[in-house]
């Protein structure tokens, strides 16, 4: 399978070169940037043989049959739509897009199309997360009560750029790891959430975007969740709690790119640590998208899940701007 990079991003460079290589017969033809001379040295630096500046002229490769969109937020709905229209498959950063009914419009495009088209939303894909899901649908903790997100972290300094200051390019701790939370949660509980409250602000990093946020999600089955969402909490750590019935489920250090953190299953039999499988988050996001193309399975996180993860969020949003209670609108998903 051929790749196209549309993005010369750090997220491309850490973790999503490296997936994508890591697939069986998987290459790389081309990067898009802006800039001809960071698109040319991305592309040196990375063993790429070809950069563009025009997406367009990209995209006419036919050899090349799935992208990676990794560019700023507002671009993703508009290089989306040119990629399915020329028939690539797409695997798209989250947030989709910064309105609901663009996210919707990728997603129904793909589909009237018939390409493959996935979310990367990697922490479905983790070790920590499937297991804690397992001890879900296991019934080892009955039924679920309640849940709680925390997700509040130290932006590193090499990502303080259009996330903190640049609400046209979709910054704001909001767009960047609420959308997470939300499908995390939604990956565990199997159910969408229906009504959310939220306060939202900035506690010293965010100019002009909403650097902290704590909602209150309530859920179909009557289980409620608790999230919050910062990018200036130097020593939070972050993890989800799930209550049940029968028990709840501490996990820390889970809420993260790499395969680590803790687990701990408390029930009235007693306490004990869950282990868990410590492969690379990426690998496997990539491995389920590889199979889909082929035809078997489907993506770890589909489009739908991105289009209902972005709902979540701009209802988070939107009750934290009006101070009201949002029903969450998944534009007809
Ligand atoms: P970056 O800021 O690294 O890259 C975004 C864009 O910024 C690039 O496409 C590039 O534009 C431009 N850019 C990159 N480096 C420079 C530079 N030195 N000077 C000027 N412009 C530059 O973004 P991230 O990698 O942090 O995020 C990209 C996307 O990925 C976002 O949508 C984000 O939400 C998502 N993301 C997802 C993660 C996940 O785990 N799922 C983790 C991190 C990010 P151009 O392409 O035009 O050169």
């Amino acid at each position: 399978m051929r790749w196209a990079l549309i993005g010369a991003s750090r997220i491309a460079s850490s973790y999503m070169i490296d997936a994508i290589r890591a697939q069986d017969g998987a290459g790389i033809q081309s990067v898009l940037s802006s800039s001809s001379e960071r698109g040319a040295a991305f592309a040196r630096e990375h063993d790429i043989p070809e950069s563009f500046t025009d997406l367009d002229a990209q995209l006419a490769d036919d050899t090349v049959d799935a992208v990676y969109i990794s560019t700023t937020n507002e671009k993703h709905y508009p290089q989306a739509l040119a990629a399915i229209e020329a028939g690539k498959h797409v695997l798209c950063e989250k947030p989709l897009a910064m309105t609901l009914d663009d996210a919707a419009r990728m997603v129904r495009l793909a589909a009237e199309k018939g390409v493959v088209f996935a979310t990367n939303h990697h922490l479905r894909n983790a070790g920590s997360h499937l297991a804690i899901r397992g001890l879900i649908e296991d019934g080892r903790i009955g039924e679920v009560l309640s849940a709680r997100v925390f997700h509040a972290v130290n932006l590193p300094e090499h990502l303080r750029g259009w996330r903190i200051n640049d609400a046209a390019a979709g910054g704001g701790v909001i767009p960047d790891i609420t959308v997470h939370d939300a499908d995390t949660v939604r990956f565990h509980l199997g159910e969408d959430p229906i009504e959310v409250v939220a306060k939202a602000g900035t506690s010293g990093m965010g100019q002009g975007v909403e650097d902290s946020v704590m909602s209150v999600w309530s859920m179909p089955s009557g289980a409620m969740v608790q999230a919050h969402e910062s990018f200036t909490h130097q020593f939070a750590g972050t993890g989800i709690e799930i209550h049940g019935s029968k028990g709840s489920v501490f996990a820390r250090n889970v809420m993260t790119q790499e395969p680590v953190g803790q687990i701990r299953i408390v029930t009235a039999e007693g306490e004990r640590n869950v282990p868990f499988d410590g492969h690379n988050l990426y690998h496997r996001s990539l491995g389920l998208f590889t199979g889909a193309v082929a035809g078997n399975g489907r993506p770890s996180a589909d489009g739908v899940d991105g289009v209902k993860s972005l709902a979540v969020a701009l209802a988070v949003r939107e009750a934290a701007q009006s101070g009201k209670a949002v029903r969450v609108d998944y534009g007809g998903f």
